[in-house]
Formats: structure tokens, sequence, C-alpha cells
């Protein structure tokens, strides 16, 4: 299934998608009331999938509603650098031994729509095309042959960054974290339709050039090692957002290199999750 937030920053609402339309949950059940991320860890698949075949609700054309990212509030953003062998090659770096992991501040989630702002005075700005993971039930120290049991759904992230700051200031929160730098989504594509996360086409690109491409058998963590590595040391909560890592392509290590402008467009692809189209806008 496929579970979306729709509405104005702040005041979303938890909706599915049937086809064209999203049908807002609490009008399947007046019980679902509230975000996505309060309702992941007990929102049964099954109860959702025949309260919808049942309603009359006809629900909101998607092309009348704003897209959020599918978790706006969520708790932690962690992020995977390093993680495709073809993007360690092309910086002449080799794959780490233990998960090169780093945050991102989930003030910087965007929509799948929306515009990528580039705030004054930053330049060097890149894409990063990414599979991302979104916690349904939370846990520590779960094993890693039930870590998937742990996962609500997947979806596309792109994670935009500062390069310049990046290098520079020796921390990488700030350069990950600027406003928009986390456009998600389209949906969150609930587990059940996605089989295998290991095996999905994955593409950006800008102006209608292929930019990355490669398919996320090429992970060298994967999703399951990642979130039981994770929660032996910290609590995975509903909502917490895993993004695995961007594959070979990145503007920064382009010959020559390239970095986002006004009015760039990207457009993120996963097979089987949809795509985000993101422009760019220098403020
Ligand atoms: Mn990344």
């Amino acid at each position: 299934m496929r579970l979306v937030s729709f509405g104005e920053p702040g005041r979303e609402q938890a909706g599915v998608v049937r086809e064209d339309r999203v049908i807002p949950l609490h009008a399947l059940d007046p019980a679902w009331v509230g975000g996505l991320k309060s309702l992941l860890s007990h929102l049964c698949l099954e109860e959702l999938r025949e309260r919808l075949s049942a309603t009359q609700v006809p629900g909101v054309p998607l092309s009348e509603v704003r897209l959020r990212p599918p978790v706006p509030d969520a708790g932690k953003v962690i992020c995977v650098g390093l993680n495709y062998v073809d993007h360690a090659e092309e910086q002449g770096r080799t794959l780490p031994e233990t998960p090169l992991l780093f945050a991102k501040a989930s003030s910087a989630l965007t929509g799948p729509h929306d515009d990528v702002v580039i705030p004054q005075g930053i330049t060097h700005v890149d894409y990063e095309a990414e599979l991302a993971c979104v916690v349904g039930k939370g846990g520590r120290d779960i094993p890693q042959e039930q870590a998937l049991e742990h996962v609500a759904g997947y979806m596309v992230l792109n994670d935009v960054s500062a390069r310049k700051l990046q290098s520079s200031e020796r921390q990488w929160f700030r350069a990950k974290s600027m406003d928009t730098f986390a456009p998600c989504g389209p949906a969150l594509i609930t587990t059940d339709e996605i089989p295998d996360p290991h095996a999905l086409d994955i593409s950006l690109e800008l102006n209608g050039e292929v930019r990355q491409s490669s398919n996320t058998r090429n992970l060298h963590f994967r999703v399951d090692y990642l979130l039981a590595y994770l929660s032996r040391t910290m609590t995975l909560e509903p909502g917490d957002i895993l993004s695995t890592g961007t594959p070979g392509g990145v503007g920064i290590y382009s010959d020559p290199p390239v970095f986002l402008k006004d009015g760039d467009e990207m457009v993120t692809r996963i097979q089987g999750l949809g795509e985000l189209r993101n422009r760019v806008r220098q403020a």
C-alpha cells in the first residue's frame, strides 16, 4: 500500500492512495487520527486493506493535494556514507569495515515535489539518490534475522549535501541538514509490496540527463544489517528514517564537477517506489 502525508506543513493528514486518489485514514476508521508516525507501530495492514476495499469515501485527487514527507516529524534521520562500491571508488576510498553513520535534522525533510532551496551564501550543493526505510515497530537489540519485520515501508530520499561545508566543517550535520535538503516520498510503500529491498533499480536525472544509475543489490551494508547494528546501541522508534547511502555519479566526483543551480530539476527514482521531482531554487 502507498501511505502518504498530505496538507500544509504542520497540519498534515495521513492517507492511503487508491488509484489516483488519496483517502484520509481517519475516514476509514475514526481511531486513525493523527500523523502517520503515531499510526505506524500499530496500523494493521490487513485491516486497512479491508476497510479500503469496503469504503465508499471517494477521497481527493492526488493532483489536488500537497504531498508532504511521508513522516514529516520523524524522530531521527540516520544516514549511511560510503555504502555503494562505485561511490567509494569514484572518490578513491575503500569500503568501510563498519557502517559510517551520520544524521540529518528531520527539519530538512521536504515533500516529493517541493523545491530544494539553497540558502544565501551556500555553494557547491550536490544530490544523492538513496533508498530509505521507515521504522514501524521500534526496538532495541533487534536480531538481524528479524530486522526487516521492524520496517514499515520504503521510500526514495535525496540526501542533498552542501559539499564545501561538508569538507570544511568536520562534522557533516550542517551541510546535510539545511531546510529542504531531504526531499522524500512520494509515498511510504509498505513492505508487502517490496519483498526484496536489495533488488531495486535506483537513478537520478538532473535536467533530463541520467547522472546516477545503479541497483540496491550493490549496497555494501544492507537494511537488515544496519537496523540490527544501530539497535545494539540505540532504541529505534516508529517513524525513524534510515537512508542507506548513494551510488556513484554524484556531482562533486563528476568530470567536470557538477553542482546544483537555480532552475535545475532533479528526478530521483527507485523501482517500485516511484519518483521525487524537485526543482532547485537559489534563495
Ligand atoms: Mn548520503
